[in-house]
């Protein structure tokens, strides 16, 4: 018996701690001004990398893309950068830069594949580029044609270190539901970017002020990810690392979507038990209240709150079974019916994913995952 009113707290921490700081960011810090200076006439050289493992079906689409952007030419460069792929992927890419001789467009080619962070990182060794703003896209990526010249204007304010895109999914070039609990998301990292920064960043556009690439030591090859995790050690550093709504590009849902979700949480579980130990341990560390704030919530959500959850599930389920608790019953019956709403049962999903992760990740973390 005593065993419900611990679940029920459960259940309440779970919930309410995520939607009381959603209602506050979105009311709170929303509707802030970005208090930046932005200047559409700033024009830096940009350089865009994009790590490639057998993108065959889409790398033509993608080129396309990028050189549609409404930005100079003569501005910009493409750095393909491709891990030994099977598939005819960098025969492909040859083929487009010779059709396309009016933009810079290098192919640097690793021996065997490592993962997509060693490939930047190979990449940005190299330091063959004269960007001063390097930004990173992934081949299952589209962007509206103005998002390089929207993102770039963040950059005229010196303060500013990374700027990340907002992203809506397709499937089969069709936009899908799954995008509902996306605004919510992308809601929720604007607000923390208006109040500092963001600790979770998008891999289909992130942009990168280049020589702070260089001052962080490249990026940390412990997480897997290029986004999130370098993004966040920039904020650290004291620079804002913010996701604007000004520019929205699009990316594919995939077969193993779930499994797809289950790899990027393990991602940003070590993302979360990491990176700041990692900026102390580098002396770059610079202290913020406001980040600290939301980098706080955002650890607790994705490290502890999870299993308050699956703990008070537990709970339920055993008081069910042991006593026939009607109340139980009750409360178990109702989070069954509420998964009829696209939002909640996102939420549940997510949930799902970080507690998977969190335990895969005890055995092994996928740098370079299966395609
Ligand atoms: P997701 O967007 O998180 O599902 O990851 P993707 O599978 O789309 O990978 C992101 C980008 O990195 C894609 O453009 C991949 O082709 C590329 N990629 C993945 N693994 C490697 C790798 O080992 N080497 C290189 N060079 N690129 C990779
Ligand atoms: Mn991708």
């Amino acid at each position: 018996m005593p065993l419900e009113p611990l679940a029920l707290t459960l259940a309440l921490v779970h919930f309410g701690v995520p939607l009381a700081y959603y209602w506050y960011a979105k009311t709170v810090w929303l509707p802030k001004p970005w208090n930046l200076k932005l200047d559409e006439a700033y024009k830096p050289k940009v350089t865009i990398i994009l790590p490639t493992y057998n993108e065959a079906r889409i790398i033509e689409e993608r080129l396309n893309n990028l050189y549609e952007q409404d930005y100079p030419k003569e501005l910009l460069s493409i750095v393909v950068v491709d891990s030994a792929s099977t598939d005819g992927t960098l025969e492909l890419v040859e083929k487009w830069v010779m059709e396309h001789k009016d933009i810079e467009c290098k192919i640097l080619r690793e021996k065997c594949r490592r993962g997509m962070v060693p490939a930047i990182n190979y990449a940005l060794k190299t330091n063959e580029f004269s960007g001063d703003i390097i930004v990173f896209t992934d081949a299952d990526a589209l962007w509206p044609t103005t998002a390089l010249k929207n993102i770039v204007k963040y950059f005229a304010d010196e303060r500013v270190g990374v700027v990340t895109a907002s992203v809506t999914y397709r499937k089969c070039g069709k936009p899908t539901t799954e995008n509902v609990y996306r605004s919510y998301y992308n809601r929720l990292r604007v607000a923390e970017s208006k109040k500092h920064s963001t600790p979770i960043h998008n891999g289909p556009l992130i942009a990168f002020r280049k020589d702070l690439l260089y001052k962080m030591g490249l990026l940390p090859e412990y997480t897997g990810n290029d986004d999130s995790t370098p993004a966040s050690v920039a904020a650290f550093m004291g620079y804002r690392a913010i996701q604007i709504d000004e520019v929205v590009v699009e990316e594919y849902i995939r077969k193993k979507q779930f499994w797809r979700k289950v790899r990027r949480s393990q991602h940003l579980i070590i993302h979360f038990l990491k990176t700041k130990k990692y900026v102390k341990s580098k002396n770059l560390y610079k202290y913020s209240k406001d980040l600290e704030i939301i980098w706080r919530i955002e650890w607790f959500l994705h490290i502890v709150n999870p299993w308050l959850l699956a703990a008070s599930f537990t709970l339920f389920l055993l008081s069910c079974m042991t006593s026939l608790s009607p109340f139980s019953f009750g409360v178990l019956s109702m989070g069954t019916l509420l998964l009829g709403s696209k939002a909640y049962r996102t939420w549940i999903l997510q949930q799902l994913c970080l507690v998977i992760a969190a335990i895969k990740n005890l055995k092994s973390i996928e740098i370079a995952w299966s395609k």
